[in-house]
């Protein structure tokens, strides 16, 4: 039993603070044994506080030593203040005081990688959310916004770069020979912006010349080995800045904007005002070493990191319940950037394949909440999809429904009125609604309500009126804490069309078009088009208009159409997606009944036609040919049967693979890329579809496909054709996949980031006592349990080793529950994002269901910490 359980928090008891900062003067004294930190906060009661009298409650950690604290020059005495539960509280205050704070910490014991800690050889932070308090005693809340003076002392021959926010004021040389830099950050932040990094690092220079002629330096450090895999990053960050002040007008502030990769790291990045520090995996790219998949995600996370220098940090959060407030509305810029940078239609397919399947998940999960939660235990586990992914919805659904030049306006008030301030989703909202007139009374539900909303369509059309009328009826599921639900403000884009595939006019609000916006707001609504010439079959929810489930009752000839003639690029993809499940769902009822599996609809026939077709665009052929995920027909089904799910895409994509075996081979010839490499959107698609046509035509036994995987792995020029061939290999069953995985790794040993890569591939590859092979992997030279990068390779990868994860002996969940009890002692974030492969427990087949549970209860007995306490918990409940 354990002494006493984590309680949560709620939003509905947020008070503005009693106590204010206004300068915040920082002075690190770097060493590897221990590090002094001297704070001198500059502080005040809260005019706008009622609680007047209130005493100064500071924050902490438990690692944190006090030294001394003085209160306007009087040290005071150990019984004028307390430390309880992590806190520092003084009773007696002045209304204006100047508080100094001296403590001790021990960056390179730091194994949370929250707070100062050291990184390979150079010293580094993380703040957000809840960081600063493990540095020194602070208000370490959003809502207290200081301007930051930071002071670094170190030895400058191991550490010649010193950096922190904003520009660099002084620099001299101490009588102990040791150099200290002063940085003074001119913009009030909170303490999560606050960063610091010290090192023997390597620099690429640049300039940026902004919209109003100034230049501003651009640096991004790495350690030396890596300096020279940043030129991408580079140039995607001058685009990012560019792209801000053109779309948004936004144009950086400070005349210095410097990154820094790091290679342990929770996260992706962290948009630290002007002094940006990045997972090395999220920054760094080469031809040789990068994939395709990552060259995108390094410029989609590093224009997201610039991008919060508004969206984020000039206006912040109130509170860590309006965390969406900057995320939801960063992402979507960042979607926003790499749809103008590359393919718009590719873009929104790639982005919303991972929202149905990851997000909807969680959306219907243990751990379900609103993009604006209610509560929680441990703000670190609410960096979710829920509020990253479906809060960019939601700002996707106000732009939908205001249009591209009234959201402008509406994002111009938001930023001049908030400069500065930390605010929440409603003034978000509130700006946007003052600035387009238009009402987002009902839609603000969005921010409140979990769950994601089904819509069902029916439609009905009559030839003598030509009129035709689609009836759409929309309910939100219960989740855990919210019963019952309120009809949400849903923008469903729709289009008409007839059945030779042509766009279909038609009247609707006395707007004639071929595509009309419909505003769904009651429980059921019907919308009535006329002067409809034909029967159409509608297109609905275009470009997915909304984070919903939409059903409509489509025969496979309607799909067919839909995928060969929409005109709408996203519900192509769509349709072809809708019949692949339904062929699927019909194969894995077929496994579960032990039953011979036989293919019922013309899917290959529409496959063929797709391959045959020169004027689509190679992306989105790939991406429909790629058939839809064992995680994401999890998510779809009612009851998971991972083995049965497992056996009905492997029977499909040979039933494809045997069929157009002779258009496969051709593809894969027909779509090499020639030149050097170049991670461009023509040449993208190309590999993507040249790829998966390899994979179909092994799958199809063909002899000379498998010389052609082993003579692409020995011959390609880059990462993405080189790994594409190796993952071919080893999930084909190919005979030289030991050969290769052997070969890659003997090639790449010194490349930590392509190390993962193949950590994660043999961690996912299918095989007999693949949970020996895990335990073995664990003591590779290869993995490293203090990084974060590795462990998610590792162990992510074994999350997609459906047979091994899913082994009935239960074996799987027994590894991954043994891991995480080991990690929550030393990195409790990323102990508690491991956990959730374990959360869906309630959804498998019986018999896993029992294993999985078991060994949430067995975590649930141990002393855990908050972040897996939570998640455990509400797991179990
Ligand atoms: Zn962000």
């Amino acid at each position: 039993m354990k002494e006493s359980q984590p309680s949560a928090i709620y939003l509905k008891d947020y008070k503005v603070p009693p106590f204010l900062i206004d300068k915040t003067e920082l002075t690190f004294e770097l060493d590897e044994a221990t590090t002094v930190v001297t704070s001198k906060l500059h502080m005040r009661r809260n005019p706008d506080s009622k609680e007047n009298t209130a005493p100064l409650v500071l924050d902490g950690g438990e690692e944190v030593k006090l030294v001394a604290v003085a209160m306007d020059d009087y040290v005071l005495p150990s019984g004028e203040y307390q430390l309880v539960d992590n806190q520092l509280i003084i009773t007696a205050t002045a209304d204006r005081f100047v508080l100094t704070c001296e403590t001790l910490i021990e960056p390179q014991n730091n194994t949370r990688l929250e707070g100062l800690y050291r990184s390979s050889s150079m010293f580094c932070t993380q703040c957000e959310a809840e960081g600063f308090r493990h540095i020194t005693y602070y208000l370490d809340r959003p809502d207290v916004m200081s301007v930051f003076t930071t002071r670094i002392i170190a030895d400058a021959e191991k550490y010649p770069v010193m950096l922190s926010n904003g520009n660099e004021i002084a620099r001299e040389t101490l009588d102990d020979g040791k150099t200290s830099v002063v940085w003074h950050d001119p913009f009030p932040k909170p303490a999560y912006l606050f960063a610091l990094v010290a090192g023997n690092l390597e620099v690429k220079n640049d300039t940026f010349v902004t919209q109003s002629q100034r230049e501003v330096k651009l640096q991004i450090f790495t350690e030396a080995h890596n300096i020279d895999k940043v030129d991408y990053a580079m140039e995607a960050l001058k685009r990012s800045m560019r792209w801000d002040e053109e779309v948004y007008g936004r144009e950086y502030d400070l005349d210095i904007f410097m990154i820094v990769a790091v290679d342990d790291f929770n996260m992706g990045a962290m948009e630290n005002k002007g002094l940006n520090i990045f997972n090395s995996s999220c920054l760094l790219a080469s031809p040789e070493t990068t994939t395709d998949d990552t060259y995108l995600r390094v410029e989609a996370i590093v224009a997201h990191e610039y991008f919060h220098n508004w969206s984020g940090n000039r206006v912040t959060c109130r509170d860590w319940f309006q965390l969406s407030l900057k995320e939801g509305f960063t992402v979507f810029r960042d979607q926003s950037f790499s749809a103008d940078m590359h393919s718009d239609t590719v873009k929104r397919v790639e982005d919303v394949s991972f929202l149905k399947t990851a997000q909807f998940a969680e959306d219907a999960g243990p751990m379900a909440h609103p993009v604006r939660p209610a509560s929680f235990i441990e703000i670190s586990n609410f960096y979710t999809l829920t509020v990253y992914e479906k809060g960019a919805e939601i700002v996707r659904m106000i732009h939908t429904l205001l249009g591209a030049e009234k959201f402008r306006k509406g994002s111009d008030l938001y930023f001049e009125r908030h400069d500065g301030q930390a605010v929440t989703c409603d003034d978000f909202v509130a700006a946007m609604q003052e600035a387009s007139g238009v009402d987002l009374t009902q839609f603000k539900r969005w921010y409140s309500q979990a769950g994601t909303p089904q819509i069902r369509v029916v439609d009905e059309y009559d030839e003598q009126g030509q009129t035709y009328r689609l009836t759409l009826q929309q309910e939100t599921p219960a989740t855990p804490g919210q019963p019952t639900k309120l009809p949400l403000h849903i923008p469903v884009r729709v289009g008409l069309i007839d059945q030779s595939g042509n766009a279909l006019s038609a009247s609707f609000n006395g707007d004639s078009s071929d595509e009309h916006l419909l505003e769904l707001t009651e429980a059921e609504q019907v919308f009535e088009f006329t002067q409809v010439a034909t029967k159409p079959v509608p297109s609905l929810l275009r470009g997915f208009s909304a984070p919903v489930k939409l059903s409509y009752d489509y025969s496979s000839a309607d799909l067919l159409l839909l995928l060969s003639a929409d005109q709408d690029g996203f519900n192509r993809w769509n349709a072809g997606q809708q019949l692949a499940v339904n062929e699927l769902n019909t194969l894995i009822e077929q496994a579960i009944a032990g039953e011979a599996l036989s293919l019922t609809s013309n899917l290959v026939e529409g496959f063929k036609a797709l391959l045959q077709n020169d004027n689509l665009d190679p992306a989105m052929v790939a991406l429909i040919l790629n058939l839809p995920s064992q995680a994401y027909l999890s998510e779809l089904a009612q009851v998971i049967h991972p083995n049965a799910i497992k056996q009905a895409r492997q029977y499909l994509k040979k039933q494809i693979a045997e069929s157009l075996q002779t258009e496969f081979a051709q593809a894969y010839q027909q779509h090499q890329v020639t030149g050097p490499y170049q991670a461009e959107a023509k040449d993208i698609a190309s590999r993507s579809l040249k790829n998966l046509a390899l994979s179909y035509w092994l799958e199809s036994g063909a002899e000379t496909a498998k010389q052609s995987v082993v003579d692409q792995f020995e011959s390609a020029d880059n990462m993405t054709d080189q790994f594409a061939a190796l993952s071919i290999a080893v999930h084909n069953g190919h005979d030289k996949a030991d050969n290769l995985l052997d070969a890659f790794y003997q090639q790449w040993q010194n490349e930590p980031l392509v190390v993962n890569k193949w950590l994660m591939l043999s961690a996912s590859r299918e095989q007999e006592k693949a949970v020996d092979s895990m335990k073995t992997l664990m003591k590779h030279d290869a993995f490293d349990l203090k990084n974060p990068n590795k462990v998610r390779s590792l162990l992510g990868g074994f999350g997609q080793n459906i047979s091994a994860f899913h082994h009935v002996d239960g074996s799987g969940y027994q590894f991954l529950a043994d891991q995480i009890l080991v990690l929550d002692k030393r990195n409790p974030q990323i102990a508690s994002r491991l956990c959730t492969p374990l959360t869906r427990w309630k959804k498998m087949a019986p018999e896993l269901r029992v294993k999985m549970k078991a060994e949430l209860e067995r975590i649930m007995a141990d002393d855990l910490s908050k972040d897996v306490y939570e998640v455990i918990s509400k797991s179990l409940a």
